[in-house]
């Protein structure tokens, strides 16, 4: 068995269910978010460790398949060119929103004089972004969201029935794919809009392109990894909606002339490394184990300054270890994605990692501080109230601007003689609690 399997808002009444959290989520509760997120680490922590075996159980089952063609791509590059051979007459294909292929792909793709079209933006207008700033966002329980998505299966049979009777667009589809099944090469994708479902039932080829960190052990888990990111990332959809310039191709400006009942082709999937093997080896090895919600962008202060559209900042991080060089120095070590993260994951200690690492052993007197926080801290607190006259100091002020880029109008917190942590124990001795 193998299967393309779509996670989506497909019903109007699902479609409306939402767009109702976005405008009122404190219709729901917050639902059984300590389970969820247990089993999510889990499953992500063993997909990584037994990532090669994983990889390898796929290509085996791949080998079965005849319905498929299966290609891997040890870089973008070479994930590009398997598409430019795989269309040779087409000078379009159709994207979704995955960075996968986004941020990885279609810039190579586009160097080769390839036309990108996204279809997810097609019919929004730029009034539709209403949220532009991610502390404008509402607070989505996990349980409304959790209400608002649903499975459809068999697309390959809905996409050849389509073909049979309406016929194609003359464009390839490249759809990055949310979860890949080991067992059987199930592919899992996540849509908010329709854009995924007409590429899939209106292009004449389709390739899905696969992360090889996207791989875990069977069908239930695919779609159980695609289901959180769908649950945990839904306040993020509200973010740059209206993006598309107007001038930008949509879906619709390729008619169908593929005639009814034109040849069908193979669903060709490709597996891409781009640097995953070694990054899951290294000091960043955690990033692998990100399922691509997008909570951390709903919570970041700073994601309108890492590119347009918003790249997470575990997208921005994986950027900069492809050797994209990507601004890690917007990050203001708010701590924000991490407590959004399903997961947990550390991203703005392995950004900051990341910086000391560029800067070699010079890194910047701002940097140094906020790896140190603690020490700061402490000290500052031991020192007060000198410590607290001192950063009041134009001269002082001044030096941090040159030597730390802190910005001299800049009034910083004083620190307390005493800390909290002695106030807490003083007040719980004095409650007897
Ligand atoms: S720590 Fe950095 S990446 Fe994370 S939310 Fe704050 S600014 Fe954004
Ligand atoms: S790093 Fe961001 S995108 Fe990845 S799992 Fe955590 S919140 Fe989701």
């Amino acid at each position: 068995m193998e299967s393309i399997l779509l996670l989506e808002p497909s019903s109007t009444q699902k479609r409306q269910a939402l767009a109702q959290i976005l405008r009122d989520p404190q219709t729901a509760a917050e639902g059984d978010r300590e389970e969820i997120t247990k089993r999510l680490r889990s499953l992500r922590t063993a997909a990584v460790k037994a990532r090669k075996d994983l990889l390898e159980r796929l290509q085996s089952a791949a080998k079965e398949q005849t319905a498929r063609r299966w290609f891997f791509a040890a870089d973008a590059a070479g994930a590009a060119a398997i598409i430019r051979r795989i269309c040779p007459d087409t000078g379009a294909v159709a994207v979704n929103k995955s960075a996968v292929v986004t941020a990885e792909v279609a810039p190579f793709l586009r160097a080769a004089g390839t036309k990108i079209v996204e279809p997810y933006y097609d019919g929004l207008a730029e009034t539709e972004a209403r949220f532009t700033q991610a502390w404008q966002l509402p607070e989505v329980p996990l349980a409304a969201s959790r209400n608002a998505f649903q499975r459809e299966d068999d697309l390959p049979a809905r996409r050849r029935q389509s073909l049979r009777e309406k016929g194609a667009r003359n464009l390839a589809a490249v759809i990055g794919v949310n979860a890949l099944a080991a067992q059987d090469g199930s592919a899992v994708l996540l849509q908010h809009r329709t854009n995924i479902r007409r590429m899939l039932t209106e292009c004449r080829r389709i390739i899905l392109v696969a992360g090889i960190d996207k791989i875990v052990p069977t069908p239930e888990d695919a779609v159980f990894q695609a289901s959180c990111m769908a649950w945990f990332g839904t306040a993020a959809l509200a973010l740059d909606l209206g993006r598309k310039a107007n001038k930008a191709p949509a879906l619709d400006d390729y008619p169908f002339t593929i005639p009814p009942g034109g040849a069908l082709e193979k669903i060709t999937v490709i597996l891409l490394d781009n640097g995953r093997s070694g990054i899951a080896t290294g000091a960043y090895g955690a990033l692998l184990q990100c399922i691509g919600c997008r909570a951390c962008v709903a919570s970041c202060p700073a994601g309108e300054y890492f590119g347009a559209p918003r790249p997470s900042p575990r997208e921005l991080l994986l950027a900069d270890l492809q050797n994209a060089a990507a601004p890690l120095a917007h990050c203001l070590q708010c701590e924000c994605c991490r407590s959004a993260c399903p997961l947990s994951l550390d991203l703005p200690g392995m950004i900051l990692d990341r910086r000391h690492r560029r800067a070699r052993s010079f890194p910047a007197l701002s940097d140094r501080l906020l790896a140190n926080a603690e020490i700061v801290e402490r000290l500052g607190s031991r020192l007060a109230p000198l410590a607290n006259l001192f950063l009041q100091n134009e001269l002082v002020k001044k030096i941090s601007e040159a030597a730390g880029g802190i910005d001299r109008r800049r009034t910083l917190p004083f620190f307390a003689a005493k800390p909290f942590a002695d106030i807490y124990r003083d007040f719980r001795s004095r409650s007897g609690k």
